[in-house]
């Protein structure tokens, strides 16, 4: 039985982020599907579309699959959170990318890779190592998930590798495109809290108020 292939996972969806043409988040993956990824014909289909069935209830989440060289993903459009429809939509998007046997179903290792892809497209680890390096805590789960309109398991898997993230990446992952590319997305929601050393953002502007205060 073959592993997990993090590096590839990871790889694979910063390539999708670096090349869908989107500088902020949360992105827009449905967008980036229909202008087409790679050479890749993906069709994204509603299960709203294929049946009358109450699916806000049911456990479908999504399904993806290949007919004639074309790409199917199908997902559970009546979910209630945005977050997992995005997510369902980003993992078997992973599914393809990643070259997985897709009549495979259920399979563990197909599955946790399709996750850490769907993770880091939705929430790429360099962005979060920049965001806490900026001042956030990455505890605020809440104010993640608005940001990033990621799901929950996104951000468990973020919060999960975050910190004991293996050499390789630090080493072989060129982040600075990445980076570059959401740097004005970066400093417009999360100013850096950090710039001063000595004092934090409150004091800072307090300071300011009072220098401006003793002009007029
Ligand atoms: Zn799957």
């Amino acid at each position: 039985m073959s592993n997990v292939n993090f590096k590839k996972c990871v790889q694979e969806a910063d390539i999708v982020l670096l090349t869908i043409g989107q500088n902020s988040f949360p992105i827009n993956i449905k967008k980036a599907i229909e202008k087409g990824i790679k050479n890749y014909n993906i069709t994204i289909v509603k299960y709203s579309d294929l049946t009358n069935d109450d699916l806000s209830q049911s456990n479908l989440l999504g399904n993806s699959y290949e007919e004639n060289g074309k790409y199917y993903i199908e997902y559970n459009d009546k979910l209630f959170s945005e977050g997992r429809r995005r997510f369902t939509i980003c993992h078997e998007l992973g599914h393809i990318l990643l070259g997985h046997n897709l009549k495979l179903k259920d399979d563990k290792v197909q599955e946790r890779e399709a996750d850490i892809f769907a993770a880091e497209l939705l929430m790429p680890e360099a962005i979060i190592q920049e965001v806490v390096k900026r001042g956030y805590s990455i505890q605020n789960q809440n104010r993640l998930e608005n940001v990033f309109k990621a799901s929950k398991q996104a951000y468990d898997i973020r919060l999960e590798e975050f910190g004991r993230y293996p050499d390789w990446y630090i080493k072989s992952m060129d982040t600075s495109s990445i980076m570059l590319q959401f740097n004005g997305f970066l400093n417009e929601a999360f100013p850096n809290k950090r710039k001063h050393d000595y004092y934090d953002v409150d004091e800072q502007e307090a300071e300011e108020r009072a220098k401006d205060a003793w002009r007029r």
